[in-house]
């Protein structure tokens, strides 16, 4: 249920409608608009008809119910695209957002090489994971806490916030401790216990689509961490799985349109776990771009041939800096040109 306030809404009948939110089992969750206040009431759906009479109090405009099954994640909730903050650097306004590093953190001087690479390119964000969800358990499972320390002193050297994967609820704390962000993947889009905790921080949120998961389960996913009371979740689309064989998965590239239609939150692209192959990396961000994505996340290494995880799908630095040079030339593009069409 959506509480509209009246634009003379005061404080007070903001706080009276929240604790009678409250008091018939819903959560309140407060959008200020510049206009006008917005309250969510989330909850389950037993205290309803209480929740309903929350229209006789003063300062309220109406009440509507949301449709869609999730409901912070909606448009209907909040119009206005929401920017989430990681460190200094924006993802959901103008600027396209790059986050790059390797797939793991190998060493201290792979994962320096790798952000001066970065930092070099004019990236925003650092990636390195250090908890790897590898398919088998035999592949190199990640340097664990030891990683996390290499990552976070290579963004603070390069000025640069860094994201890594959280795969278990127990690790949280400790990620916390190092990462500006955290990468829930694909495998853990519905990991719910994950997502509740999650949605405990305050941290921002990087949510993989799965490759089996719906546009519309991916924003119930968002929606778990949401309700949670964290609202800085960025969503990425990083390939579905289809009968497609040619590349590691099939990038879906209408996500991004789609997304931006039924919700407020940033949408990214992960060209690199999509393609699976590093010669598919530039065209697929030269597209991330031109779709109105929010930015890429993209995996490079310094020699791509030894790397511990996903090599083949990794950018060299020339060719990295040749894809940032083209993304800038889109960005200005778009924005410059394609948005200012008549
Ligand atoms: C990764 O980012 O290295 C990763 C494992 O991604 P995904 O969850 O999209 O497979
Ligand atoms: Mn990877």
């Amino acid at each position: 249920m959506i509480i509209l306030m009246k634009k003379s809404s005061t404080q007070e009948d903001i706080r009276e409608v929240t604790a009678w939110i409250e008091s018939a089992g819903y959560r309140p969750h407060i959008s200020q608009g510049v206009e006008r206040t917005i309250i969510g009431a989330v909850g389950n759906d037993q205290g309803r008809a209480l929740l309903k009479s929350v229209a006789f109090l003063q300062g309220v405009e109406k009440v509507v119910p949301i449709l869609k099954p999730y409901k912070l994640a909606g448009r209907e909730f909040q119009e206005k695209d929401t920017i989430v903050r990681v460190g200094n650097v924006e993802i959901g306004g103008p600027q396209f957002t790059v986050i790059a590093g390797p797939c793991s953190i190998e060493s201290a001087e792979q994962m320096m090489e790798s952000g001066y690479i970065a930092k070099k390119a004019g990236a925003h964000i650092l990636r390195g994971g250090a908890f790897k969800p590898r398919t088998s358990p035999y592949s190199f499972q990640g340097m664990g806490e030891e990683g996390l320390k290499i990552l976070k002193d290579v963004g603070t050297k390069m000025g640069m916030p860094v994201v890594t994967e959280v795969m278990d609820t127990q690790d949280i704390d400790l990620i916390e401790d190092y990462s500006d962000m955290f990468q829930i993947g694909a495998r853990n889009v519905q990991n719910f216990a994950l997502l509740k905790r999650i949605g405990m921080s305050r941290k921002p949120v990087l949510l993989k689509r799965g490759m089996m998961t719906t546009i519309e389960e991916l924003l119930m996913s968002a929606e778990y961490i949401l309700s949670g009371g964290n609202n800085q979740v960025i969503l990425c689309e990083r390939g579905i799985r289809t009968f497609e064989t040619a590349t590691r998965n099939t990038l879906d590239i209408s996500a991004v349109p789609v997304i931006r239609e039924l919700s407020h939150l940033p949408v990214i692209i992960d060209p690199s776990h999509a393609a699976g192959h590093a010669k598919y990396i530039i065209p697929l961000t030269r597209a991330a771009v031109a779709v109105g994505a929010h930015g890429a996340i993209i995996e490079i290494h310094p020699e791509p041939e030894k790397a511990f995880s996903d090599g083949q799908q990794s950018l060299r630095p020339e060719v990295f800096y040749r894809l940032m040079d083209e993304v800038r030339v889109l960005q200005d593009a778009m924005q410059n040109k394609i948005g200012k069409l008549s």
